[in-house]
């Protein structure tokens, strides 16, 4: 998508601080942190939300929840974390490319879910 900041991001058009990369997907630190610690791991195809990944790549959306539960530790999670991803206008998605928010590296105040 031309026109998709995370595509961008992907592709290294726009930079970002990669914590890890390899063919289907990277992990960043995001640009406005909500916790100590808060990544987006991100597919380097283009799907709108995970319900898209789901459907049309479902390998990518294990390999993504596999990388994370390998490189958790490494990250910074070894004591909990909390795993977001926000779908649609009610679910006050911003960018419309699916997004993993990987939140912790502290105890987190508020909870939802
Ligand atoms: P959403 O609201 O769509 O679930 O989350 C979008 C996230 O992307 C937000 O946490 C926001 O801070 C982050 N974000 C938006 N633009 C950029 C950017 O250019 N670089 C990085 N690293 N994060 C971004
Ligand atoms: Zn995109």
């Amino acid at each position: 998508m031309n026109d998709c900041i995370f595509c961008k991001i992907a592709n290294g058009i726009i930079p970002s601080q990669k914590m890890y990369e390899d063919e289907k997907m990277i992990i960043i630190k995001d640009i406005n942190p909500q916790a100590k610690l808060h990544y987006l791991a991100i597919p380097k195809e283009h799907f709108c939300d995970i319900t898209e990944l789901s459907k049309n790549s479902p390998e990518t959306l294990t390999h993504m929840f596999s990388v994370i539960a390998d490189k958790k530790d490494e990250l910074g999670f070894k004591d909990g974390m909390r795993v977001i991803t926000n779908v649609g206008e009610n679910g006050c998605q911003s960018v419309k490319h699916i997004h993993i928010h990987l939140l912790g590296g502290e105890k987190l105040s508020e909870k939802m879910g």
